[in-house]
């Protein structure tokens, strides 16, 4: 279980992709973990993202330390807008450089018809990290200018560090096990 109550690497498909992949950053059973922070565990996250990413399964995710720098940098530099939008203030430049120019990334892929429906085919040798960078990216610049970034929260909770995406009236935790654990601080903190 996770501070969100779920598997670690369950989908929510109601978040946007840039908004899934912070999520990688996390607090389990009291510590942060990282699941982006070896080759194996981006690997991971790439395969239980690859309808998203829009990678068909035969894309082999081979990917390595050098991956791994990228996508850490990917991951901090979308925080960076993500907390900026939340807070009101402004991102650091350097951030909002890497995410518009690896968003453009998403330029390099044409959608394809096949009888089985419409897809995306990337060109011949595109890097996987490439891909995750650019729909990452593309999904953070779609999140940040349009209505949908006024449902934009960060977590209040105590040992929470995800965005989420308040799509009920007054959700104000990222989960119900966020709220729970929130009540039962503020609970003790009053019995103390
Ligand atoms: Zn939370």
């Amino acid at each position: 279980m996770t501070t969100h109550g779920k598997d670690t690497l369950e989908i929510r498909p109601l978040e946007p992709l840039a908004v899934e992949f912070t999520s990688s950053w996390h607090y389990e059973a009291g510590a942060l973990i990282d699941e982006i922070g070896t080759p194996h565990g981006l690997a991971r996250w790439v395969d239980a993202y690859r309808p998203r990413l829009g990678m068909d399964a035969s894309t082999p995710a081979e990917l390595g330390a050098p991956d791994v720098t990228a996508a850490l940098a990917v991951r901090e530099a979308v925080r960076d807008l993500l907390d900026a939008l939340v807070d009101g203030g402004r991102p650091p430049a350097a951030s909002l450089d890497l995410v518009t120019e690896r968003a453009r990334g998403v330029q390099r892929a044409a959608v394809g018809w096949p009888e089985a429906g419409p897809r995306l085919e990337w060109p011949d040798g595109v890097r996987v990290m490439d891909i995750v960078g650019a729909q990452v990216c593309a999904s953070a610049t779609r999140l940040l200018t349009s209505p949908r970034r006024g449902l934009l929260r960060r977590c209040p909770a105590p040992s929470c560090v995800l965005f989420f995406s308040a799509l009920r009236t007054g959700q104000q935790w990222c989960s119900p096990a966020c709220g729970n654990r929130a009540r039962v601080a503020r609970h003790s903190a009053r019995t103390r």
